[in-house]
């Protein structure tokens, strides 16, 4: 008899959906984490002074709040507790005016001035069907989809450029802008082909779900499935590296929440060349630089919709973020980086002392960057918010190699487990339609490296359960 049903290496977001899945199924589960906490990418620590609690990585859970698996677990019965900041995303411009993403399509609009009717027209059709959408583009390529109709016109709009697509719908300063931020959380330059997808599915989802935060940060999301999962019966072990497949404990499945490069360290030994070569040839994208702070008082953003907002995105308009993109993409430091930042504690005073605040922000970087991006950054915010430096108390700073050494599946710095540009979309970590299968019998990836890829939503451990649970029939 194994001594476990299934072990999962790794316990970020998606190891924890891939124990709960298993141990859902009556499986007995075995989680081991190489660090002392759990949580990979979604984990919460004082980062810098005293009562000052930070989101070390993810802050901002469209898809968290938005995931099919996460909602089917209903987690706020284990403690989690979304917030919804009054507006889950501005856009300020150097005149002091600002673009907003409301939750209101309409809303929106009000903001983009002569581009609300295509803003509408954009969206409109997706938000109506999101939870429909989402089952057929959260998951491995949909074949057949689920929605053939819906997911082709989703196809019309998402497999373009971010710049095309903002450039031909909209004529205005405020819309273009907007969505070329939006766009940039893929990473991509915006001119890639399908650097569209992530504004317009990152829009939809603040229309349909919300920006939500976490009360308390977003280890509350993990601390809630590492909950569920003990209910479930589940084991989690800290402070557990693993070193190679051969070391683990008998079962009749192993999981991992790795990248391809470390899958390959791991239990490389294990495949047939084919799939090694593959795993080699995976392609890993730009770094994050990123800037914590403990502030004396809130950002003093000039635009007033800043002071609502979750997420403020600084990169005022689409060439200037554009620029900024191509660079990092091409291994160059951004002159003017686009900035993102979080004001989680605008809305969740469990984040800071009373009458003090948290920022959070960070830019895109070349992969290994160890250049110090933190008086850039500043002089973003600065930009936009007049005084803001005076507010500092303290701040802590990590770039791309720091961000490795926190959390190995950062590669590079890298927190999307690998481009995710139109080749490597669908096709991570390998061309297959069934991605979560490796060739060797009773191994699994199931992370960040799989679709739907980057994020906070456990869907790549769910699907890699499934597969593993399907074998085993
Ligand atoms: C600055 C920053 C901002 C971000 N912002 C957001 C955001 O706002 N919203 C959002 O949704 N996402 C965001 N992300 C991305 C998100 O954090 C990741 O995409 C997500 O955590 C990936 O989940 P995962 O389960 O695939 O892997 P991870 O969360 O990376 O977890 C992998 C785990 O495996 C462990 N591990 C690796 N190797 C071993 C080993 N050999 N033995 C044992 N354990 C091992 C690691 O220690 C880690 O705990 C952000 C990330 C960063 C860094």
């Amino acid at each position: 008899m194994p001594d476990y049903d299934a072990v999962i290496v790794g316990s970020g977001p998606n190891g924890l959906s891939a124990a709960i899945t298993l141990a859902q199924d009556g499986w007995k589960v075995l989680l081991l984490e190489a660090k002392a906490t759990i949580g990979g990418g979604a984990r919460t620590q004082e980062l810098t002074l005293p009562g000052f609690r930070h989101d070390v990585c993810s802050a901002i859970h469209p898809l968290g709040i938005g995931s099919p698996f996460f909602r089917a677990l209903s987690l706020e019965q284990v403690g989690l507790e979304w917030i919804q900041p009054d507006t889950p995303l501005a856009h300020p411009f150097d005149d002091g005016s600002a673009a907003r993403m409301e939750r209101s399509i309409a809303e929106t609009g009000v903001t983009l001035g002569e581009d609300a009717d295509a803003y509408q027209r954009l969206m409109q059709p997706f938000v109506e069907r999101w939870q429909e959408l989402l089952d057929d583009i959260l998951g491995p390529f949909p074949f057949p989809p689920r929605h053939p109709v819906l997911l082709a016109r989703f196809g019309l709009q998402a497999l373009r450029s971010a710049r095309s697509l903002a450039q031909r719908r909209f004529k205005g300063r405020n819309a273009r802008a907007l969505f070329a931020g939006q766009a940039a959380h893929s990473f991509l330059p915006l001119e890639h082909i399908a650097s569209a997808s992530f504004g317009i599915v990152l829009g939809l989802l603040g229309h349909a779900v919300g920006w939500a935060i976490p009360r308390g940060g977003s280890q509350s999301i993990v601390d809630a499935l590492a909950a569920h999962l003990r209910t479930l019966g589940g084991e989690i072990v800290v402070n557990h590296e693993v070193n190679s497949v051969d070391d683990l404990p008998s079962s009749r499945a192993v999981l991992f929440d790795v990248t391809p490069r470390q899958l390959l360290r791991l239990a490389g030994h294990r495949f047939p060349p084919g799939y090694r070569a593959q795993l080699e040839r995976y392609r890993y994208g730009p770094g994050v630089f990123k800037v914590d702070w403990a502030l004396d008082a809130p950002i003093p953003w000039t635009a007033p919709a800043c002071h609502r907002a979750g997420t403020v995105h600084l990169g005022a308009t689409l060439d200037e973020i554009a620029l900024s993109e191509r660079q990092s993409f091409r291994g160059q430091i951004p002159d003017v980086p686009f900035v993102l930042v979080a004001q989680q504690s605008l809305f969740d005073p469990t984040r800071a002392p009373e009458d003090k605040q948290t920022g959070w922000a960070y830019c895109h970087v070349p992969h290994g960057s160890t250049v110090d991006m933190t008086a850039k950054i500043e002089q973003q915010v600065e930009r936009f918010a007049p005084g803001f430096r005076e507010r500092i108390l303290a701040r802590h700073t990590i770039n791309p190699a720091e961000y490795e050494q926190h959390n190995p599946n950062f590669i590079g710095g890298d927190i999307n487990g690998g481009v995710q540009d139109i080749w490597q979309l669908f096709t991570r970590p390998s061309r297959s339609l069934r991605p979560y299968r490796t060739p060797t019998k009773g191994i699994y990836i199931g992370s960040a490296s799989t679709p739907p890829g980057g994020g906070v939503h456990g869907m790549g451990g769910f699907f890699a359960a499934r597969a593993a649970m399907k074998d085993s029939l």
